[in-house]
């Protein structure tokens, strides 16, 4: 490259570099795109899926406008649907948000079926209502619909909530994929942080998402179970790791089928895993936390045969850090796998009988995330 050519090179380079600052003229942008452009950059700046949900049933509604708008998402096995979120005015026309978990086949959410089934969007008029469904598609599958209800025909709202709806499944997958663990699909760590988080800022029962509702009358406490596979060294030693995955691929399929909707599962690391548990009493928790820890000992997994876990609890009480309540639950596991493994024990119940030191409360502002 001759020298002057760099010459005239470097020039253009600091030419484009000046002309990069200076400022670009603007021009006017109408006020319903300014507000689009508003509401699509606000639900697109939310990092967990509830609020993103909330984000958009609201920012639908207001837009549309609708009087509601109603986000009915699909379970990950496709035969039910998880959970609704629903953005209605009140009597003041102020928009109130309800979580809630849909009641299988209640025949008000049919035509929801018929749109994912269909995938296609299609309004209807009732006596006193117009209703527009519109599916949520991502690669050839129905995630969810939305439904939205009007006093006034929903045509002109039809593009809107059909982009949306693309922008949203879009979203929607990538957070997807940063909540949860690659290899069994349970909520990771860094979610769990978030959630426990929350669990202690706003002390309510630990519910799935889609269980969340104002007013929901449920189990008022919560344990924090944590799992450790037994031995697990030996069955990568022996087997290797291909085999060792499969196990805690298995393993996480076994946490699905044994807990109840309700209970928050995540895989916290390794061969560790987490279960925050909603439940009236301590004895309701260990029974569901032996019924689990039972189920995987009796489970034959391929190659590698039985394979066994360690459980400890503690209750996650109101007032405690979450810090605390993670090293009871630890202290727990701890004792169960120096007393013989494969067993249950809850921090409280060791504590009561003696077997461990009760932990003064810990009053300082330890931060631990
Ligand atoms: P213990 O009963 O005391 O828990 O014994 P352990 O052998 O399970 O001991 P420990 O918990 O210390 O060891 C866990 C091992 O799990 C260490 C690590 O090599 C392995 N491991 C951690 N994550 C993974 C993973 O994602 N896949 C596989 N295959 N192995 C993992
Ligand atoms: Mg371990
Ligand atoms: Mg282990």
């Amino acid at each position: 490259m001759s020298v002057a050519y760099d010459i005239v090179a470097q020039e253009a380079a600091s030419a484009r570099a000046l002309s990069a600052l200076a400022p670009v003229p603007r021009s006017p942008i109408a006020p319903a795109q300014a507000r689009l452009l508003a509401s699509v950059a606000a639900f697109t700046h939310h990092r967990d899926t509830d609020a993103l949900d909330h984000s958009l049933a609201l920012s639908l509604a207001e837009l549309a406008p609708a009087r509601a708008v109603v986000l009915c998402k699909r379970a990950a096995d496709g035969r039910r649907l998880e959970s609704l979120v629903r953005c209605a005015a009140d009597a003041q026309g102020l928009f109130c948000l309800h979580t809630g978990a849909p009641i299988a086949d209640d025949p008000a959410l049919e035509p929801v079926w018929r749109c994912m089934d269909q995938q296609q969007s299609f309004a209807e008029t009732l006596a006193d209502e117009h209703r527009l469904y519109v599916p949520i598609l991502h690669e050839g599958r129905a995630l969810g619909a939305l439904q939205l209800e009007s006093d006034t025909p929903l045509d002109g709202a039809h593009a809107l909530a059909e982009g949306f709806a693309r922008i949203y499944a879009n979203y929607i997958t990538l957070l997807n994929e940063s909540e949860r663990d690659k290899l069994t699909g349970l909520y990771n760590r860094r979610t769990f942080e978030r959630h426990l988080q929350r669990l202690f800022d706003h002390p309510e029962p630990a519910r799935a998402p889609h269980e969340r509702r104002a007013g929901h009358a449920g189990p008022d406490n919560v344990w924090l179970a944590i799992f450790d596979i037994d031995h697990f060294k030996r069955i990568n030693d022996t087997y290797g790791h291909i085999y060792g995955d499969e196990v805690i691929l298995l393993l996480a399929q076994q946490m699905r089928a044994s807990f109840r909707q309700a209970d928050v599962l995540f895989r916290f690391g390794g061969e560790e895993f987490v279960v925050l548990l909603a439940g009236h009493d301590e004895a309701e928790a260990r029974g569901a936390l032996e019924r689990f820890r039972q189920r995987v000992a009796s489970y034959l997994f391929p190659q590698v045969g039985h394979v066994t876990v360690s459980v400890g609890y503690a209750l996650a009480a109101m007032g405690d850090y979450p810090e605390t309540v993670i090293d009871r639950a630890d202290k727990a596991l701890y004792f169960a796998k120096e007393h013989g493994r494969n067993r249950t024990h809850g921090y409280e119940e060791l504590v009561r009988r003696g077997a461990l030191a009760a932990e003064p409360v810990s009053t300082g502002s330890i931060d631990l995330f």
